[in-house]
């Protein structure tokens, strides 16, 4: 048989995986313009946004990216926000 010991030691066990999270989108809040309505919340499919605890300044719980690593970028949060309140970017 031939290859060295890593290569047999990699066909042993398998390539190294990273342990890191691709992060493939990034969604962010405007806190000052969410009124808290949650739109976003139930139209996300990974439930990556959900209801702060804090206020804003116009009284409102604005919602926070709770789960960041989940957001796909489908911009669905985006299209239905009615206050202009988030963005997306990949
Ligand atoms: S872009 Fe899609 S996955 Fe990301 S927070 Fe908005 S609805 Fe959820
Ligand atoms: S849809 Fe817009 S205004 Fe409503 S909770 Fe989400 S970010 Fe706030």
């Amino acid at each position: 048989m031939t290859g060295s010991a890593e290569q047999l030691s990699n066909y042993e066990t398998g390539p190294a995986v990273s342990e890191e999270v691709a992060v493939v989108a990034k969604v962010e809040v405007q806190v000052e313009q969410c009124k808290g309505c949650q739109l976003c919340c139930w139209v996300c499919p990974t439930k990556t946004l959900s209801l702060s605890q804090t206020i804003n300044p116009k009284g409102y719980n604005p919602v926070m990216v709770a789960e960041p690593e989940a957001c796909l970028g489908c911009a669905l949060c985006v299209q239905v926000c009615p206050d202009l309140a988030l963005t997306v970017s990949k």
